[in-house]
């Protein structure tokens, strides 16, 4: 329950002298404030200010925790501690409260008319410059929850789109991705060639060095494609041990360069078993597309796919088109 009663003023005025917000202003500049005010208790879970109500006051937190949040059955955006002031926003900008504010714990405030605030900010130039460095404050913690909150959606966006094993990205990603590229490529008129790559016979790789040694032959492999390709090339794994390459600005014949490097970078790429013991390179087939107009992301993968089914039946390790 909230209660309101006379705050016997100057039994506050060694209260708030204490708080930053009034440090270094003038006793006297104080006193028609505390006039005005108000001791009021919170029970932890009272509910001080509603979202989207007019509030004509401001309250100094004194003892306790208080919490803001956007909606009520949520987590606190922010807590506030003794010496925070609690509604000034909306006093300020005369908008509506943009947040409850609730009590965590008893709390003990002072409770001030808005009217009476300005008056001491009209008094006294060290409660005005206190409030603005209040304010700042505010501001730069603000900045610091946007900031962090920005690099959360990063990390999960990095995760989101990239597979664990080779680190290079995944299906998803591409997904959302190629028509983007096509389009871009389209409207630039520039050329934009896609690369299917699978691993040759990577099956039996997997029975005769085991499935952890095939773990390495995928990363090996993601490393050397990484290493071979050009700074503006994006490197996808499609699917268990096949590729999608995607080429912008690449026309077949540069493609072709492209895929000469791949193979060779593979066949270099030493694998290193779980045990230290070196393991054989394996080889890539690759079908090569080229983006004609009016292609949508399926249909140029599924030429590039028809191209890497014909370099397996030409024997695998070597380039289709
Ligand atoms: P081809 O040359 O025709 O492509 O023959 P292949 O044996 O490579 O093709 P197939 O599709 O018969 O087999 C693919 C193998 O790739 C089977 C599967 O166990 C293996 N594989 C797929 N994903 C992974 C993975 O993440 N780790 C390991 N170790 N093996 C994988
Ligand atoms: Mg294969
Ligand atoms: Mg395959």
């Amino acid at each position: 329950m909230t209660t309101t009663r006379d705050s016997g003023a100057l039994a506050h005025l060694d209260a708030l002298g204490q708080l930053s917000l009034f440090r270094g202003v003038d006793p006297c500049d104080i006193a028609p404030l505390l006039r005005e005010a108000r001791q009021r208790d919170l029970a932890p879970g009272d509910v001080l200010l509603e979202k989207d109500q007019f509030n004509p006051r401001v309250f100094i937190l004194l003892e306790g925790r208080l919490s803001v949040h956007t909606q009520l059955d949520r987590d606190a955006i922010a807590l506030l501690e003794a010496g925070d002031v609690v509604g000034d926003m909306s006093v300020v900008t005369g908008q509506p409260a943009s947040a409850f504010v609730r009590s965590d714990t008893h709390c003990r405030l002072i409770d001030l008319p808005a009217d009476a605030l300005w008056a001491v900010f009209d008094e006294s130039r060290p409660f005005a410059r206190n409030l603005l460095r209040l304010y700042v404050r505010r501001i730069a913690n603000l900045n610091l929850v946007v900031n962090s909150a920005q690099r959360l959606q990063q990390e999960y966006r990095v995760h989101a789109t990239t597979d664990p094993l080779t680190g290079l990205y995944n299906r998803r990603w591409l997904n959302e991705s190629l028509a983007f590229e096509i389009s871009r490529a389209q409207l630039r008129k520039r050329p934009l060639t896609v690369m299917v790559a699978d691993i040759d016979n990577f099956k039996q790789y997997n029975d005769q060095h085991g499935h952890v040694a095939g773990d390495q032959a995928l990363k090996g492999v993601a490393a050397a494609v990484l290493v071979a390709l050009r700074g503006s090339d994006m490197a996808v794994r499609y699917g268990g041990e096949e590729l999608v390459v995607v080429l912008p600005g690449a026309e077949l014949e540069e493609a072709r360069k492209v895929a000469e490097r791949l193979h060779r970078a593979v066949a270099d790429q030493p694998i290193i078993g779980h045990d230290d013991t070196p393991l054989p390179p394996v080889t890539l087939s690759i079908g090569l597309a080229n983006m004609v107009g009016g292609d949508s992301p399926e249909q140029l993968i599924a030429r590039a796919d028809q191209a890497l089914y014909r370099a397996k039946h030409q024997g695998r390790n070597c380039t289709v088109e």
